[in-house]
């Protein structure tokens, strides 16, 4: 209990589902004790971002428009989840429907890193021993009154995999969404190919980038999930089927033969030196241990951000039409006139971030502006794809890149109004990974000086995801 009581200081749950996981968990113990086939997944503790759909349990998208919201049915990733075993504990928390990177801007309160929050992990659910460097065991909590970001918009599920009150979270990834926190919290964070894992029962945000993305204490773990989740869904015509359902990773996985691509434009201003050096370093090691290693461009990548911050609001302008009220969701009475019900009720029930993505998007839509904006960042977005299969189509296997430019920030600093662009640009090496739809995952590396976790990048060519796996594995 004290233990759940620390990890609650973190605020990773929005709803805990407690009679559920126990009804799970007691399940999962007849189906042990009668020796009957148990699922891959049989008993493990995992927690779900809240813009999952979770049938009878509240769906909130941290947000007001949500918060009372019941779906009637689960996300195809919860269904597959459930059905492998695994005992869903509870729904996590993030940046209202799913914008922002820092998971500060949810109506629930913010979620806070649990390095350097005075809370120790004491290694209660896991069954190896951490060697005093493992950046995946915060070993050095210092109080701070100051906390530190856990990075978004999934930071939840992150804190909750980090905390060890899960072995696995499921988020979701539009721009980083998983890598970011992952990055910021020291566990591993896949964000794999688009189409490859289902989109139905994730509430959009932008159709054409959003991914449900995993998070795991090691990428064995990341792997076995992805098993469970990954394949074709009637329900989302964007999937493919798949053969990675008994995806297994080598035991010693090997580099020899692999082209590692180290993108010149990735070294980005505002990079912090530790950063960089931890890039290095790493891809030092690779070349000394078979690997190829060799200096490649994605020459649009200075793009990214300013296209994804055309595209983001158009579609997000599309996807929140249907919150006026009527259906479901938050609703402000009005006796004046339907009208005045949708807008009592957009404006009471979403925040100041989206909704200014919600009238950008629809400033980028107008008639007179749609070619000038939205077509045009349409044109970029695929050359920044193009700049991707170039580099594959020269041979290269793998990309290595940072994935945030610092280690997590202190929040002060991070919510400092004038700051809001930076927290933008702490995407600038996640973002175009989903306008190409390419599979990315993040591999915590070490921890600074300070005691915060570095993490690294790996990117490789679509439906690639089990080789990208079992590199992250050799470097993890
Ligand atoms: N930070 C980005 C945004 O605010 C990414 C969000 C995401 O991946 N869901 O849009």
């Amino acid at each position: 209990l004290q233990r759940q009581d620390s990890v609650a200081r973190l605020h990773p749950f929005i709803t805990c589902t407690s009679d559920v996981a126990r009804e799970s968990a007691s399940l999962s113990q007849k189906r042990y004790g009668s020796g009957e086939n148990r699922g891959p997944l049989d008993g493990i503790p995992v927690a779900v971002k809240d813009n999952f759909c979770t049938s009878g349990i509240q769906t909130t998208c941290g947000s007001v428009m949500l918060q009372n919201y019941v779906p009637t049915y689960s996300a195809t990733v919860v269904k597959r989840l459930q059905k492998a075993g695994a005992v869903i504990v509870g729904k996590t928390n993030l940046d209202e429907f799913g914008m922002g990177s820092g998971t500060i801007d949810s109506t629930f309160g913010p979620s806070k890193n649990i390095y350097r929050s005075g809370i120790k992990y004491d290694l209660l659910l896991s069954n190896r021993e951490p060697d005093g460097l493992d950046s995946r065991f915060p070993t050095a909590a210092v109080e701070d009154e100051d906390w530190y970001v856990a990075g978004g918009s999934s930071g939840g599920s992150a804190v909750s995999v980090a905390s060890g009150s899960t072995f696995l979270a499921l988020g979701s990834d539009t721009g980083g969404s998983v890598r970011n926190p992952a990055s910021y919290c020291g566990v591993v964070g896949l964000k794999p190919s688009y189409g490859l894992v289902s989109r139905c029962g994730l509430i959009s945000l932008v159709n054409s980038m959003d991914v449900p993305g995993l998070f795991g204490r090691y990428v064995d773990d990341v792997a076995a999930m992805l098993s469970v989740v990954s394949g074709l869904d009637p329900q989302d015509a964007t999937t493919v089927p798949s053969d990675l359902q008994s995806l297994q990773l080598p035991e010693n996985p090997s580099l020899e033969g692999l082209v590692i691509g180290i993108p010149k434009e990735y070294h980005c201003p505002g990079m912090k030196k530790e950063v960089i050096d931890t890039w290095t370093k790493v891809a030092d090691l690779m070349e000394n241990c078979g690997a190829q290693v060799r200096e490649v461009s994605l020459p649009h990548t200075k793009y990214s951000i300013i296209c994804y911050s055309v595209l983001n609001p158009c579609e997000v302008a599309s996807n929140f039409t249907r919150y006026t009220g009527v259906f479901y969701g938050h609703r402000v009475e009005s006796s004046h006139s339907m009208e005045a019900m949708y807008a009592l009720t957009r404006s009471a029930g979403l925040n100041d971030v989206v909704k200014g993505r919600i009238l950008a998007g629809n400033y980028f839509l107008l008639k007179e502006n749609k070619n000038r904006y939205f077509k045009q960042a349409l044109k970029v977005r695929r050359l920044i794809s193009q700049d991707f299969d170039k580099v594959w189509s020269s041979g290269v296997d793998l990309l290595l890149t940072p994935v945030t430019l610092s280690t997590a920030v202190r929040y002060s600093e991070f919510n400092n109004v004038d700051n809001r662009t930076q927290q933008a640009t702490q995407d600038f090496c996640t973002q175009a990974a989903n306008m190409a739809g390419v599979p990315a995952v993040n591999i915590p590396i070490s921890l600074n000086t300070e005691g915060l976790p570095i993490s690294l990048q790996l990117m490789a060519p679509w439906g690639q995801d089990a080789a990208l796996l079992s590199a992250a594995k050799w470097i993890e």
